[in-house]
């Protein structure tokens, strides 16, 4: 049998489930694996699967990674649905058309194939580690298909610059009083206010990029002639490096506690979600452009791009041992990825199987 990545594409297209909910999908990726006869163990970090194919000779585990999960859009009754406008979907199916040509093409080490879900809600890789889906592995390698903003449809690169993000909930709880009597009282908008001016006066290291802002504020409703009980401020952090990115969020938790000490109110802070940075392998990187250039020619070739995070750095922030890439494969994908109207010809997500296929040869061939 061989897989079409346009037919896979189009029969996962339809399926689109948002994070933690990928059961059809999971079905669908197992029923491919039944036919090719290839060892798998699912429901593994809730709705994930991992597949092996192995060697059975010495040699490095290499983990090659595919989300699946779509996003959520509003529906004009008021509804939510799902619909695959990161491209999930596209992974999916060039990951086991990859399992597909991989069939006996490892002859060392294992190829582990890993099937994950909810990556848009920064949990599914956390999910997958909590099972034990990184203990044997050496190598992690990812991959996301590129908007036509990063590169034209059929242009290729070996990494992309993600960062480390974050969700941050700072909650001030003040003390009720009356507007005629406001000494009596603890104002959280007062401290919310100091504590924003104190986050966006807080300087790092300028040859990097970060960024740092309160995107959302609001107080306990009520009557406007009293003090509010409380006053909440979400923020929205980001850096390039794991280093600045830890030292934001350290900052932000003292500075959010010492504010509220000093107005004499209480606060709660929470890290709601976040992702780390990348921090790619050299070597491997090298080893991703020789095998664009030899599959796609080196016209194909473009420099890092993207942004945002992802939550596949987690496998090597939870064993930095690990050396870890992340590709782009371009497919011209307008009007932009996260868009409900975001489409592509599916038909470059061929070359995409062609390089993922050099790159697994290259390490366990
Ligand atoms: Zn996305
Ligand atoms: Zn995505």
């Amino acid at each position: 049998m061989a897989l079409n990545v346009q037919k896979i594409y189009a029969d996962l297209h339809p399926l689109a489930e948002v994070g933690g909910t990928e059961k059809k999908t999971s079905a669908y990726v197992v029923k491919v694996l039944d036919e090719l006869g290839i060892e798998y163990k699912a429901p593994v970090g809730r709705t994930g699967v991992v597949a092996w194919i192995r060697s059975g000779n010495p040699g490095p585990v290499v983990l090659a990674r595919a989300d699946m999960d779509a996003l959520p859009f509003s529906t004009e009754d008021g509804g939510t649905c799902a619909i695959h406008a990161c491209g999930h979907d596209a992974h999916t199916a060039m990951l086991l058309c990859v399992a597909e040509r991989m069939l006996g093409k490892v002859q060392s080490g294992t190829l582990k194939l890993v099937f994950q879900p909810a990556e848009e809600i920064r949990s599914g890789a956390l999910w997958m580690i909590e099972d034990g889906v990184l203990e044997d592995v050496d190598v992690a390698i990812g991959a996301h298909i590129r908007p036509e903003q990063d590169m034209p449809a059929g242009g290729m690169c070996s990494s992309l610059n993600h960062v480390a993000s974050a969700t941050v909930r700072v909650r001030f709880i003040g003390k009720v009083a009356h507007g005629a009597r406001p000494h009596l009282g603890v104002n959280p908008i007062d401290e919310a206010m100091s504590f924003i001016a104190m986050v966006n006066s807080e300087h790092y290291d300028p040859n990097k990029s970060w960024t740092v802002k309160a995107t959302r504020m609001q107080t306990e409703q009520g009557a406007v002639n009293s003090l509010a009980a409380w006053c909440e401020v979400m923020f929205d952090l980001r850096a390039q490096t794991n280093d600045i990115f830890y030292k934001m969020l350290e900052n932000m938790e003292r500075q959010a506690k010492a504010v509220a000490a000093g107005y004499g109110g209480e606060v709660e802070f929470e890290n709601v979600d976040y992702c780390p940075a990348p921090e790619y392998d050299k070597a491997l990187m090298e080893l991703i452009d020789e095998a664009i250039v030899e599959t796609v020619g080196e016209q194909r070739l473009y420099g890092a791009c993207g942004g945002g995070g992802e939550d596949f750095h987690f496998y090597k922030e939870k064993k930095p041992q690990i050396r870890s890439a992340y590709f782009g494969i371009g497919v011209g994908a307008a009007p932009g990825l996260h868009h409900r109207e975001m489409h592509f010809d599916p038909k470059y997500l061929s070359a995409g199987v062609d390089v993922w296929e050099r790159i697994l040869t290259k390490l366990l061939g």
